[in-house]
């Protein structure tokens, strides 16, 4: 029996009808770029996630290379980023001119390590973004003051946080903006690229549902030079009968993990991921460590478990970014765990009899 690493099929089988009937109804009224699904679904999703507006588009890395545009970005600005995350995070800056000034990660949660923010802001800093990795909220509330001492922007990278929450509050209700990726693996998973955006300041929400659309929101009328960055009708209506089960697949995600972590206890080689008191990891990824990581995952493979390292190398040493110069020891705890991370598979339809084989190929690969 093989695993898959995430079941995408599953997720479909179990809404199937309805996932059915909103597709063929699109197509039928021919609501292929906006509409009436995407009008819902903005207001839907803002209704979830406690925020005032919701502006959708074509996926994550537009949603945060809007976001910037809306606060104002310009050539030769600094924005302050973690060194571990995906390349969105980061190549957006770049796209404007602006440098990614990355900051190394806490060791625990591996999110940006809050207390060497400061050291790294400059005259030329506009704004942080802190990415909630795998799952597990950073430390929002001291983020939050350092931002606001040095009069910076924040833009939370909510891509793979949906739900997540830090002293109770929400992934996304912290920064100015916040972003969010529908990508097909992502804990809401459209059928195809879809991202959203969203904010309670109704004057960057309308700036940035105006630059997604060629500069604005009536047709013809552009009041500025835009994108085309817009969410489809297909995706709005697929995400829309998804998002109501949302807190389960959160709550099922979790329970996944928990016994995840019970299970690979007793096993020295191995480090579960940890979850901060007060915050609630949803698990986007299930993240273990472990000393001789290549080994483990070659074996893994060859029992039928597949694994990703999430992610190889992490940002500052990708070739993308060799002209800053960036050496091991400027990254220490980023430069460690690229080489020991390795990510199990987790989704809200693992059945035990699953999990339970990841679990006994783990315990041999180690043994
Ligand atoms: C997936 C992801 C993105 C980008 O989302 P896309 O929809 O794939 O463009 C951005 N940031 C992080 C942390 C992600 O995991």
């Amino acid at each position: 029996m093989t695993i898959p690493f995430v079941d995408l099929h599953a997720q479909y089988l179990s809404l199937k009808d309805q996932i059915d009937e909103a597709i063929a109804r699109t197509i039928a009224n021919s609501s292929f770029v906006r509409g009436p699904d995407v009008e819902a679904f903005e207001a839907e999703y803002s209704q979830l996630m406690e925020a005032e507006h919701t502006v959708s588009c074509a996926n994550g890395t537009d949603a945060l290379y809007i976001a910037m545009r809306a606060l104002g970005i310009k050539a030769g600005d600094e924005v302050i980023t973690t060194a571990q995350s995906w390349i969105s995070t980061s190549e957006t800056i770049g796209q404007h001119g602006a440098k990614p000034i990355f900051v190394d990660i806490d060791p625990v949660t591996s999110t940006i390590d809050v207390s060497k923010i400061s050291e790294k802001i400059t005259g030329r800093t506009v704004g942080i973004i802190p990415v909630h990795l795998y799952g597990q909220m950073a430390d929002m509330p001291a983020l939050m003051s350092v931002a606001h001492k040095h009069n910076l922007w924040v833009i939370e990278d909510c891509a793979q946080a949906h739900l997540a929450t830090v002293g109770g509050k929400m992934a996304g209700r912290f920064g100015d903006i916040a972003t969010w990726s529908f990508y097909p693996g992502k804990n809401l998973g459209a059928m195809g690229d879809a991202g959203a955006i969203t904010t309670d300041d109704p004057a960057l929400a309308r700036l940035m549902a105006c630059f997604a659309r060629h500069g604005g929101l009536i047709k013809g009328e552009h009041e500025i030079e835009g994108i085309n960055s817009r969410l489809d009708g297909l995706q709005a209506a697929i995400l829309r009968v998804k998002l109501p089960h949302l807190a389960e697949w959160t709550t099922r995600r979790r329970s996944v993990a928990k016994r995840y972590d019970k299970m690979l206890a007793d096993i020295p080689e191995i480090v579960t991921p940890r979850e901060v008191e007060g915050r609630e990891h949803v698990y986007h990824l299930y993240v273990i460590e472990s000393e001789d990581r290549d080994a483990l995952a070659e074996t893994l493979k060859s029992k039928g478990v597949p694994t990703v390292v999430n992610y190889k190398r992490a940002l500052p040493f990708l070739p993308a970014y060799a002209h800053l110069g960036h050496r091991d020891e400027d990254f220490p705890e980023a430069s460690r765990l690229q080489n020991r991370i390795l990510s199990l598979p987790i989704y809200s339809e693992l059945t035990e009899h699953q999990q339970d084989i990841v679990v006994a190929a783990v315990r041999d690969a180690v043994a």
